[in-house]
C-alpha cells in the first residue's frame, strides 16, 4: 500500500504565519487519516490504486456504498497535497497568474480583500479556491467540507484551509487574521505553474 507524501519543506518553514504545532497535527494526523480513509474505502474497487484526481473528477461511477466516504477523504487527501504545494514564504506575485489577476481584480490588494471576504463567508468548515472555470475566467469560490471543485469541472490554482484545525491553535476564533497571514505564504510559482498547466 502506498504511504503518504512528506511535507514538502520542514514543519516550520512557514513561521511565523502558520506555527510548526499546527503544520505537525494537520499533515501527520488530519492529512494521513484522510489518507489512510481514502486508500481504505477504494480498496477492491475499479478505483484501488488511481491517481486520487481521477477518482474525485468520476466520483458518480464510484460504486455508491462508498461513494461518501472517498467524496470525503478523497477530497480531504486531494486538497491537502495540493494545499501544501502552494504554501512557501517569500515567493513573489508575478508571472502570468499575476498579469490575469491584475486584468480582472485591477490590484493584488483588491483580489485580496475579495478572497478574504469570501474565504469569512465559509460556514462551518471548508475551502476557499482561486479557480479557472469553464468560461476561462478566474473565480473565486467556496466548497464546503472536502467538497471539490475538481468534482465540478473547475481547476484550482490556489486554496486556503479554513477548517478550524488549519488555525485555531494559533489563531483561535480569528479566521480573518489567519487569511491575512496566509497572503504572506502563497507559492506564487506553484500558482503559476498550475495557471500555466490551465492553459
Ligand atoms: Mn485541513
Amino acid at each position: 500500500m502506498s504511504e503518504l507524501e512528506k511535507l514538502p519543506y520542514s514543519y516550520n518553514s512557514l513561521e511565523p504565519f502558520i506555527d510548526e504545532e499546527t503544520m505537525k497535527i494537520h499533515h501527520d494526523k488530519h492529512h494521513q487519516a484522510y489518507f489512510d480513509k481514502f486508500m481504505n474505502a477504494i480498496q477492491g474497487t475499479e478505483f484501488e490504486g488511481k491517481d486520487v484526481m481521477d477518482v474525485l473528477q468520476n466520483l458518480n461511477k464510484v460504486p455508491e456504498s462508498v461513494r461518501t466516504a472517498v467524496k470525503n477523504n478523497g477530497g480531504g487527501h486531494y486538497h491537502h497535497s495540493f494545499f501544501w504545494k502552494i504554501l512557501q514564504k517569500d515567493t513573489s506575485f508575478s508571472g502570468p497568474v499575476a498579469d490575469a489577476i491584475t486584468r480582472k481584480w485591477g490590484t493584488l490588494d483588491a483580489f485580496k480583500e475579495e478572497f478574504k471576504t469570501i474565504a469569512l463567508r465559509v460556514f462551518g468548515s471548508g475551502w476557499t479556491w482561486l479557480v479557472v472555470n469553464d468560461k476561462n475566467e478566474l473565480e473565486i469560490v467556496n466548497t464546503s467540507n472536502q467538497d471539490s471543485p475538481i468534482s465540478v469541472g473547475k481547476k484550482p490554482i490556489l486554496a486556503i484551509d479554513v477548517w478550524e484545525h488549519a488555525y485555531y491553535l494559533k489563531y483561535q476564533n480569528k479566521r480573518a487574521d489567519y487569511i491575512t497571514a496566509f497572503f504572506n505564504i502563497i507559492n506564487w510559482n506553484a500558482v503559476n505553474e498550475l495557471y500555466q498547466s490551465t492553459q
